[in-house]
């Protein structure tokens, strides 16, 4: 655990620039931890991992639950009962799906949609083009808030290949007229504040190593 690092990246990011903790492999009580000091927004990317720690922590109701891992579809009704934020939803059929779901379940999660700029065969994603040709279609989808776009960017980019990734995610998110892009990790950050980043997903830099 790192507070230090926590309290210093806050204070120096802008006002419109969120963190989202990512827990994932970490416990409820270092989430607890770091909740003490106003940390209420929460990302995790295995959906019974997430649960087991929510009802541990049942009692906080001001924690904010986002997904941010690979989305299966057979998942997709406990991530909409479960989740506020879903930040990886990678396709037009699942989006489809959580809607369809959202709808039955009277809830509407705000969305973020992840996008492919690069060719990272590990990465799955929107193609930006298809994207932007469906997007008439994606906004009459009902019961999602679509709040912006996610992007992970490969391991191994310089600085400046960081940026221009994450610029590019910005100026699609500004075409759709979307305000938030969540991007931007432990080793990429400051790279996706500079581009107009609005949810930071901080994980080993908070928490430590995931072992
Ligand atoms: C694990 C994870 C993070 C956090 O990664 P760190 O490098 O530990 O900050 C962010 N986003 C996604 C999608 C993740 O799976």
């Amino acid at each position: 655990m790192n507070l230090s690092n926590y309290l210093k990246i806050k204070n120096i990011i802008p006002s419109n620039v969120n963190i989202l903790a990512v827990s994932k492999g970490f416990t409820s009580q270092e989430i607890k931890t770091i909740q003490n000091i106003g940390q209420n927004d929460f990302g995790e990317s295995k959906f019974q991992e997430a649960f087991e720690k929510k009802l541990i922590l049942k009692d906080l109701k001001q924690l904010q639950w986002h997904f941010i891992g690979r989305i299966q579809s057979n998942k997709i009704r406990k991530i909409v009962q479960n989740f506020e934020y879903i930040h990886s939803v990678d396709s037009f059929e699942k989006l489809q799906k959580i809607s369809n779901v959202s709808c039955e379940e009277i809830k509407s999660p705000k969305i973020m949609l992840q996008v492919k700029l690069s060719d990272d065969p590990t990465k799955g994603g929107f193609n930006p083009e298809l994207l932007i040709s469906k997007w008439k279609e994606i906004r009459e989808l009902k019961n999602v808030r679509l709040s912006g776009l996610m992007t992970i960017n490969p391991k191994g980019l310089s600085s400046k290949e960081n940026s221009e990734l994450f610029k590019k995610c910005r100026s699609i998110a500004d075409s759709l007229q979307l305000s938030d892009c969540s991007m931007g990790m432990s080793g990429d950050w400051e790279e996706a504040v500079d581009a107009g980043a609005t949810w930071l997903r901080l994980g080993s830099l908070i928490f430590g190593d995931r072992s």
